[in-house]
């Protein structure tokens, strides 16, 4: 079904027939309608026709709502090239092999893009002649960018051959020479060395150097160390397959977002009043829009959640779009702090109006001042938590304990006035 012939195809191209157009010189017959059967759509469609398809498609097998994981991510690498006018007129000339192939713009591209549909790696070359080293570039990109997604423009250096590549005649193409070396009186050692006339390239060539520009796209939901590879483009080297420029995307820290996957998280401090009373919070999103958090009727923000840990609560639908189905997105999470007011910044008057307005009130215990003793609390630190006392410390633990006389009666914890 994949190589299956299309019945337009000769009058888009002229070339080809039976089994879809050829591939100038190549050889090679290509497949032009395969990511229009996988959207279930003409070849005719238009970009709208295209998104809804899409959408359809999408919700339907969507692996969260137990579709299928393959045939979801063949579903979203077809939308991916057909929604890109760019790229879907050169897979309507050259079949997915023209939008892997040096097309660069990562996405599911290249290897992965082939075995989707074809399993498997590309044939081309990995068996063939020896391939040139791949070049890699780190790319910083903002958190904005990989939530918008932008095209920037760079220009790398390249080495590239001029005219044709000749044999060496010193090596003869073997790239190393033997060399016999006396040792001894009546022996002789055989060494092999890297011939130093071709660099142990086995062929000699010109070369000059080319300035390119790349356009680099950065697609929705690209993640840190994603790669965006630029097939053949690394320096030619004689008779060997030329490798990839490679950018590899390093995501800017964000002062307000922090992200992990699909998922935002920010950290948001909140009044004591605002965590009981309800809050409203404006924040810009990446995409520069405003969105109004709103705390529900009678919702309480704690200062944590069970077991000590965080207070978290999320948004859904708000997190980065995910990376070639920009539609589904991640939870933007809001890690609660409350902030509780100080020693001393309520008056007596507020506190007591307080008191009978929140529930479970510290109620008044009856003592026998002679009896039992008052004590209020100072400030202290958990590590120091085992190590009062004075063993071990000499004089020292004299000294604090004078220092905490005389002091107290300011707690705010209830007691008896
Ligand atoms: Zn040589």
């Amino acid at each position: 079904m994949f190589f299956g012939g299309d019945p337009f195809e000769h009058f888009a191209h002229g070339g080809g027939g039976g089994g879809g157009g050829r591939r100038g010189g190549g050889g090679r017959d290509v497949d032009t309608s395969k990511l229009y059967e996988t959207l279930g759509i003409e070849k005719s469609a238009d970009q709208k026709e295209v998104k809804k398809a899409y959408r359809k498609l999408a919700i339907k097998h969507h692996p969260d709502k137990g579709g299928d994981e393959k045939k979801f991510k063949e579903i979203s690498a077809a939308y991916e090239i057909l929604s890109d006018p760019d790229k879907r007129s050169k897979y309507d000339k050259f079949g997915l092999e023209g939008v892997t192939e040096g097309g660069g713009g990562g996405g599911p591209g290249g290897d992965d893009l082939f075995s989707m549909f074809f399993g498997g790696r590309r044939g081309s070359g990995r068996s063939g002649p020896r391939r040139g080293d791949d070049v890699q570039h780190p790319l910083k990109v903002s958190l904005e960018d990989l939530y918008n997604a932008k095209t920037v423009k760079l220009a790398v250096h390249r080495q590239v051959i001029v005219g044709e590549a000749k044999q060496c005649r010193t090596c003869d193409g073997q790239g190393v020479v033997m060399e016999l070396r006396q040792i001894a009186m009546g022996m002789v050692q055989q060494i092999q060395r890297k011939c130093s006339d071709c660099g142990g390239q086995g062929y000699q060539c010109e070369t000059k150097k080319e300035r390119k520009v790349l356009e680099v796209n950065i697609e929705k939901g690209m993640r840190h160390n994603q790669k965006i590879t630029f097939r053949g483009l690394a320096d030619e080297k004689p008779n060997m397959e030329t490798g990839d420029i490679v950018f590899v995307v390093q995501e800017k820290e964000h002062s307000t977002f922090k992200r992990k996957g699909a998922d935002l998280l920010i950290t948001k401090t909140i009044s004591l009043n605002e965590a009981i009373c309800g809050f409203k919070w404006l924040i810009t999103h990446l995409d520069g829009r405003q969105i109004l958090i709103e705390s529900k009727p009678g919702e309480v923000i704690k200062p944590e959640g069970p077991g000590g840990t965080p207070y978290v609560k999320a948004v859904d639908n708000e997190g980065m779009p995910s990376h070639g189905n920009p539609f589904v997105k991640g939870k933007l999470f809001v890690l609660f702090r409350v902030d509780f007011p100080t020693d001393g910044e309520l008056d007596l008057k507020t506190i007591s109006s307080l008191k009978k307005l929140l529930p479970n009130p510290c109620m008044d215990i009856d003592v026998d001042d002679d009896e039992v003793e008052h004590v209020s609390l100072d400030a202290a630190d958990v590590k120091q938590f085992g190590k009062g006392g004075s063993a071990g410390h000499g004089g020292s633990a004299y000294d604090d304990d004078s220092d905490d006389e005389g002091r107290g009666g300011q707690g705010v914890q209830c007691q008896q006035s």
